[in-house]
């Protein structure tokens, strides 16, 4: 099928693109790396009047350490995560996370800010913002705004942004010192969206989290910052103190059925998940359930 017919701007700027957006209401769309959008319009499951194309806006990219903060920008590729030194070593979580997204083509041309402007829970890149304890930076025609990245996913395809707002940036605290991560998804095939997944972010003092932020996705309608996981911090965590967290767990997740797997497997996978992350993170083989990754 092809897309209904619709009109086109190139934005010079972050400026030129909020008049546009702001001029059409709610019928234009920004256009990214498109490969969310296009498949969307070529199955007319929306049909805007005006696409918006940001491509061409340079304040839109680069990757920059200032002080403890890691900015990158909108527009920075999934292509361009994966090659970062500056990503691999502030924020290694998204090298490891961002091999999972889809394929090379869809990577070379695929962004970040379209990845969180999309929302689909079964993404890795809005859970790692979640885990990473992100900030998201959004600019509109009242100025710029930040919103933690906790905050920003309010449901299926769903965000914070108003129709006339641009996602800029996300910025990310560097990494601390004996800070570890994890990642795994179950998928079908390698590329392919996530079943349930797992992005993790700690600090480990000996055998202790210090702190620990685990984000499922696939397994809700948005990332889910598990609180469960807050009973496994400042604690000696032995297999009775991570049953209880795994029980905590299923409580808080409400996972869905779909034709890729029912409600209680992503529930099953999701404990697995956490099991498997928290015996990665402290190195402890002990704790691991369903045999190691
Ligand atoms: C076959 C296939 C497999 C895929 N597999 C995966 C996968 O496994 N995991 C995964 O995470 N993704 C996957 N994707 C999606 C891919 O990662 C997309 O690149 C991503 O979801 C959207 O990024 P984009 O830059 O292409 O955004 P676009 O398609 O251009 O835009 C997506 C949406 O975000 C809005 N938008 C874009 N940028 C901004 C911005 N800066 N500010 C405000 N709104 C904005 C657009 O208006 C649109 O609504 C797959 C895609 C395909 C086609």
């Amino acid at each position: 099928m092809k897309a209904s017919a619709f009109s086109y701007a190139r934005a010079t700027s972050v400026v030129n693109a909020l008049e546009l957006l702001v001029a059409q209401g709610d019928k234009a769309k920004v256009l990214s790396g498109g490969q969310s959008l296009m498949p969307a319009m070529n199955l007319r499951l929306i049909s805007p009047e005006l696409i918006v194309d940001i491509g061409e806006i340079a304040e839109l990219r680069g990757i920059a350490v200032k002080g403890d903060v890691l900015k990158i920008g909108a527009l920075t590729r999934h292509v361009d995560i994966q090659e970062s030194p500056e990503i691999a070593a502030h924020a290694p979580l998204l090298t490891d996370a961002v091999a999972h997204v889809a394929h090379p083509a869809i990577r070379n041309r695929g962004t970040l800010g379209g990845s969180l402007a999309h929302a689909d829970p079964a993404s890795e890149l809005p859970a790692c913002m979640v885990a990473l304890n992100a900030t998201i930076v959004i600019s509109g025609q009242a100025g710029e705004r930040r919103i933690a990245a906790e905050d920003f996913f309010k449901g299926i395809y769903e965000t914070d942004l108003s129709a006339q707002e641009l996602l800029v940036a996300v910025e990310l605290p560097v990494k601390r010192k004996n800070s570890v991560h994890f990642f795994f998804e179950f998928a079908r095939r390698h590329g392919d969206y996530a079943i349930a997944g797992l992005a993790a972010q700690a600090v480990v003092q000996g055998d202790v989290f210090a702190d620990l932020r685990m984000a499922f996705f696939a397994v809700g309608d948005r990332p889910v910052l598990a609180r469960a996981a807050t009973k496994l911090i400042d604690v000696a965590v032995t297999p009775a103190v991570l049953s209880d967290a795994l029980t905590a767990l299923g409580e808080e997740l409400d996972p869905h059925d779909d034709q890729q797997a029912s409600a209680s497997m992503r529930g099953h996978l999701a404990k697995v998940l956490m099991a498997r992350g928290v015996s990665a993170l402290l190195g402890r083989l002990d704790l691991s359930a369903g045999g190691p990754v």
